[in-house]
């Protein structure tokens, strides 16, 4: 859990299309503000390269 580990970017919901900034871990993509993911409830996210 350093700093390092993340940074930010940008996905989107690929439930409702939204999109979101979001912090880019090793392997999870999480929206900034909203650790339980997407407000429509998704947790599956596209992330903009
Ligand atoms: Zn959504």
């Amino acid at each position: 859990m350093t700093a390092q580990s993340r940074r930010k970017g940008a996905a989107r919901c690929e439930h409702c299309g939204r999109a979101l900034a979001v912090w880019l871990g090793s392997d999870e993509v999480r929206p900034i503000g909203s650790a339980d993911g997407c407000p429509c409830g998704s947790t599956s996210f596209t992330v903009f390269d």
